[in-house]
């Protein structure tokens, strides 16, 4: 589907793939282990979606969904001062783009529906340019009950997480940690069993959480991975690109190919 628009994640590789970037009007999800880089992406992309157009940025408002305290605006900042060193040594860069980013710190999952519903206000007034949930699975933890009713309250949640990303037409990204590393490369055994039912990048803790619905409401779908200490992000599910893989570095001025 086109819904005019991408966010440039500024990795050129990847910003091919998808054809420009981050595409609005659908879900985003990245996944990876604990470490490899999940918040490190979504802050850059926050950062490049409140940047000024001649930055290459949708220069809007973002909504972060912090689910477990570990945005840092401090960490934003710095990756702002080192990506775009012109721009930030002006006057009132840093307070404005701060500004740019609400944080939200949902410490329930009512709390979080609440949110949702408050977001859904807020985009209609069309500032806002990016949603972050970081991360789905960890608010989903925080109590759905069990059974049928879990699997209702999760679909009603996915279900309205999209239908955000529909009307609003902003890229919706949405992080959730797997428990470890695939098959690690030169290891002649690999003892993590990947059920050839679970979508590529999700292990059975994932698929349990989430449900396999949450797998379909995902249009793109970007692995994080670490092989012989390279990080790489994959393109796992793409409409429009076969699987591919970019190698990345994290620095001081963030996630860089
Ligand atoms: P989790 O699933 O636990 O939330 P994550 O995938 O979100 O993990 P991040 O917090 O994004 O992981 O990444 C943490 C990694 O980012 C650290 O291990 C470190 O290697 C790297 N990192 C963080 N800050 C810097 C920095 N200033 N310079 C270089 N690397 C950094
Ligand atoms: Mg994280």
């Amino acid at each position: 589907e086109e819904h005019g628009g991408h966010l440039p994640t500024d990795l050129k590789g990847l910003d091919e793939a998808l054809c420009g970037g981050i595409p609005f009007g659908v879900l985003t999800e990245l996944v990876g282990p604990a470490g490899i880089g999940k918040t490190q992406f979504c802050m850059k992309l926050s950062l490049l979606a409140s940047l000024p157009a001649v930055y290459g940025g949708l220069n809007g408002h973002v909504i972060y969904i912090d689910v477990e305290s570990k945005f840092s605006s401090r960490r934003m900042i710095e990756i702002g001062v080192k990506s775009f060193p012109d721009l930030f040594k002006m006057t009132g860069v840093i307070q404005e783009m701060a500004g740019r980013i609400l944080v939200l710190r949902p410490t329930s999952l009512s709390k979080f529906t609440e949110s949702l519903q408050q977001i859904k206000e807020s985009l209609l007034q069309r500032q806002v340019k990016l949603l972050v949930i970081d991360s789905m699975a960890a608010i989903i933890s925080r109590g759905y009950g069990h059974g049928a009713s879990r699997q209702h309250l999760l679909g009603w949640h996915i279900s309205f997480i999209k239908s955000l990303a529909e009307i609003s037409r902003i890229p919706i990204v949405v992080t959730n940690q797997v428990r470890s590393q695939t098959h690690e490369e030169g290891c002649q055994y690999s003892f993590q069993v990947q059920r050839t039912e679970d979508p590529a990048g999700y292990d059975s803790h994932l698929v349990a959480a989430l449900g396999i619905n949450w797998a379909h409401a995902v249009t793109i779908r970007l692995v994080l991975e670490a092989k012989s200490g390279q990080r790489f992000i994959k393109l796992a599910k793409s409409p429009m690109s076969p699987p591919l893989a970019f190698p990345f570095n994290i620095t001081s001025a963030g996630i860089s190919l």
